[in-house]
């Protein structure tokens, strides 16, 4: 069976010895505080920082989930407020729980065929949250659209969102404060680990307020990174796997190409199909790992149950868009050959 479910998504072929590798060496077993974990996680973060292009000064948090880090983010980085640029249900979601923190939170909401306009926050504003891919629709942020907004709100912190396009497509972290991703994604491995990047600037922000009260707070665990550990007993398997894989992966760019290359072919063939078609319909708006499709209800239940008998799993559309919509992850850990016999399937439609 090959998973085309954008996320938790189809996991990169050297899991599996990976996994055989961290029982056999007996990893899953040390304490968090031991030696052994400590060069194991210093390795995997150097890793990650290399493959990625993260910059030097940038710190590499570990959090659960993305919607942990969305806590995370607002409990330790909002003094006054948050504002939420969003198309979606992801950035939906996020405004939301900062909200129900207790946060004040304003929110614009933009277009799914529509650019974002550019929008100065209000003075007060000192965190402004964006969702790089958004992965419930299949659109992305126009290129250039972060730095922008970082530009203009210099006095603020800008937080993104990329879980769906982290290890996947080229990010420059330097054009924002904070980064976030979990690994069920774009990283293809399995769920319970998010990875959390923060500047210098993001940093400075969380020591100025020295918020104390989580034991996921940026402070506890930016003094816990000092000794390469975390506030708590953590995804230790999981943070074995994220540095496997980025052992083995190329680096970003390449990576970044082949995905980008693989889009363009996908959206040539799915152009061609006369029932199916793209669901964002700018070019410049569409998700390079997220391809969301759109048909009619009761094709799109065939379409999905006649993939299964060919081993293929689709994607469901999320939330509003379940019933007129599904989607095809277009992430690294799947082969080009997987997207032929997918192409291949969906040609009668
Ligand atoms: C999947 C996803 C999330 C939620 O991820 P969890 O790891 O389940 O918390 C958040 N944001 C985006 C853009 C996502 O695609």
């Amino acid at each position: 069976m090959i998973s085309f479910y954008p996320g938790p998504s189809q996991l990169y072929p050297g899991v599996e010895r990976f996994m055989n590798e961290a029982f056999q060496g007996g990893i899953l077993s040390q304490n968090h505080r031991s030696p052994a974990f400590v060069e194991m996680n210093k390795q995997t973060l150097t890793l990650l920082k290399e493959k990625l292009l993260i910059p030097e000064d940038y710190k590499v948090f570990y959090a659960s989930s993305a919607t942990e880090c969305w806590e995370i983010i607002a409990q330790s980085l909002i003094s006054k407020k948050s504002l939420h640029i969003y198309n979606g249900a992801f950035g939906e979601k996020w405004h939301d729980y900062t909200r129900n923190l207790g946060f004040e939170a304003d929110n614009v909401q933009f277009e799914r065929n529509e650019a974002p306009e550019l929008i100065k926050a209000d003075n007060d504003v000192d965190l402004v949250c964006l969702t790089h891919n958004e992965t419930s629709n299949g659109t992305r942020l126009p290129e250039g659209y972060i730095k922008q907004v970082a530009d203009i709100n210099n006095s603020a912190l800008v937080a993104v969102d990329a879980t769906s396009s982290m290890a996947g497509e080229y990010l420059d972290f330097s054009q924002a404060d904070v980064w976030f991703a979990s690994v069920q994604k774009c990283f293809g491995l399995p769920a319970g680990l998010a990875v959390l990047i923060c500047s210098p600037k993001a940093i400075n922000k969380a020591y100025q307020l020295n918020v104390r009260r989580h034991y996921n707070g940026l402070v506890f665990m930016d003094e816990m990174l000092a000794k390469w550990q975390t506030t708590y007993t953590p995804n230790v398997l999981g943070i074995f796997l994220l540095g496997k894989v980025m052992e083995e992966v190329r680096g970003i760019q390449q990576v970044s190409e082949n995905i980008v290359q693989r889009r363009q072919s996908l959206e040539e063939a799915f152009n061609n199909l006369k029932q199916i078609s793209l669901f964002v319909q700018k070019p410049e708006l569409r998700s390079n790992t997220v391809i969301c499709l759109h048909a009619g209800k009761s094709l799109i239940t065939a379409v999905k149950r006649n993939a299964l008998k060919s081993n293929l799993l689709l994607g469901n559309g999320y939330g509003r868009l379940s019933e007129s919509t599904f989607r095809i992850a277009n992430f690294p850990a799947i082969d080009d050959q997987g997207y032929l016999k997918l192409i291949e399937f969906l040609k009668t439609y």
